[in-house]
């Protein structure tokens, strides 16, 4: 039997008119991810999985030419060390998940399922740390972290559990730590952009909106196809908060103790549910080039009387791509061309490649985009060439599209009238005096709130005034909704 067409392949909800439908339709029928019988529990399938680890060797690469190690703390930690630093427990305890029974024996002391792992880090840290000659100290580790989410689970984007990598450093002085805080951010934002790409806002969280325990957060913020804006990777600056509470001290050069100044930084799985988010389509996901598991898949096209003359070709022209790109040779029987057209569309592969018994003969392909839906003719002669020219173009393609996005959905807004109907769809670029009273006034009565003071707008004192009360504005801030 044969197998042409399916109804379930097909995606039936528009991204511009649904998009959170749609999200969910593609990366379900896409086969990437899955719900589990856990609720907010997420199965991550091999297709997806792989554009992780190739996150993470991206990461792991930039991560060692700074000098940090990967390294692996426990998954529980017991209930006294995260009471330890007053605001980070505070922040937190509302979505940590507990274990109070082993066996059959309630425990003497309950034990968190990591939210995060300062804590539980910062006590080796503490037994580490002597000298300045063991500053700095750079630790990264690769693991899941349970945050008991009560809104609707949503894959990648929205989960109790997710993987993340987070680094956790110590330095002698607070200009060492600072350095390390851009250092790593310009790491996400050249992972974000030139692999993922997806544009990047950098910028300051607020008081309020900082890390819980961080003397400041500085962040990754993104825009979803609908308006609202999402979080990307984030890098605090713990100033001495824990270094106090957990009392890691050194012996300084001048034989004098102080406390380190400290770091945290975490890369997260949500950041493949953004990049599927931004990229796809009504027709399905579009991986970046750079980061497909598959970056080109060849079709081939027969009936019975030429197969063996086109699956050779098609074989053959795999063996010369496999060494250079990450090449799949669909040659199923059952299903006709146009069931794998779909599929392939479906699943994001940035090239497919259509062959013939006619392009056997004349020596050629047919090379289609995933992103434009163009089509092509390629000689084999100049077929990896071609490839390698039509990827880079994709990738490229895929960010100036949703830098464009991101452009056509900022509107400057001047008077605090004019916000409720801005942030309905896009973010408001406006001013800020600084005061925490107008940030809450914007959070309480319109379900916006500042996600970031954008470094590239601050670099000098804005001119305006506060779009709350009018004041001088000492910061141009971005409003929106939060997805
Ligand atoms: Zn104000």
């Amino acid at each position: 039997m044969v197998i042409s067409m399916s109804e379930e392949l097909g995606v039936k909800t528009k991204k511009s008119e649904n998009f959170n439908e749609w999200y969910i339709e593609v990366i379900k029928k896409s086969g990437i991810a899955d719900y589990s019988s856990v609720s907010g529990c997420m199965v991550i399938k091999p297709y997806a999985y792989a554009i992780w680890e190739k996150i993470q060797s991206l990461l792991n690469e930039r991560f060692r030419k700074l000098g940090v190690k990967n390294a692996y703390f426990p998954l529980l930690i017991p209930e006294r060390l995260l009471k330890k630093e007053e605001e980070h427990v505070e922040g937190f305890s509302p979505e940590v998940a507990w274990v109070t029974i082993g066996g059959s024996s309630e425990l003497e002391e309950k034990l968190a399922v990591r939210p995060t792992s300062e804590t539980i880090m910062y006590e080796s840290f503490s037994k580490w740390i002597r000298s300045w000659r063991d500053l700095p100290l750079k630790i990264n580790q690769w693991v899941n972290v349970v945050r008991w989410e009560f809104k609707n689970p949503v894959l990648f984007l929205r989960t109790r559990e997710f993987l993340w990598q987070e680094g956790h450093t110590a330095h002698a002085t607070k200009e060492d730590a600072e350095k390390e805080i851009e250092e790593i951010l310009e790491i996400y934002r050249e992972i974000n952009e030139e692999y993922l790409a997806l544009p990047s806002v950098r910028g300051k969280k607020t008081e309020i909106e900082k890390f819980a325990g961080a003397e400041y957060t500085v962040s990754i913020e993104h825009m979803m196809p609908n308006g609202k804006a999402i979080q990307g990777p984030d890098s605090h600056h713990l100033g001495q908060n824990f270094s106090k509470a957990f009392d890691i001290k050194f012996f300084d050069r001048d034989e004098k103790e102080r406390y380190v100044w400290q770091n945290s930084w975490g890369f997260a799985t949500r950041q493949l549910g953004i990049m599927f988010a931004v990229h796809g389509d009504d027709k399905g996901l579009i991986i970046p080039p750079r980061v497909a598991p598959i970056q080109v898949v060849i079709v081939p096209i027969y009936q019975e009387e030429n197969k063996e003359v086109v699956l050779n070709g098609s074989r053959k022209l795999y063996e010369k791509l496999k060494e250079k790109f990450s090449v799949h040779l669909d040659d199923r029987d059952e299903y006709t061309p146009g069931f794998k057209f779909n599929e392939w569309e479906l699943k994001g592969v940035p090239l497919r490649i259509e062959i013939g018994p006619r392009d056997i003969e004349r020596d050629q392909v047919v090379l289609v985009r995933r992103d434009s839906g163009d089509k092509s003719s390629v000689p084999i002669s100049k077929i990896s060439n071609e490839i390698e020219n039509t990827l880079d173009s994709i990738q490229k393609s895929l960010l100036e599209r949703a830098k464009k996005h991101f452009e056509e959905h900022i509107e400057k807004v001047e008077k605090y009238e004019d916000l409720e109907r801005i942030v309905n769809g896009k973010w408001a670029l406006g001013g800020w005096c600084g005061d925490p009273a107008c940030e809450k006034k914007i959070k309480d009565e319109t379900s916006a709130k500042i996600i970031t003071i954008p470094f590239d707008l601050n670099e000098n004192p804005p001119d305006g005034h506060c779009v709350v009360c009018g004041k001088p504005a000492k910061y141009n801030v971005y409003i929106a909704k939060s997805y």
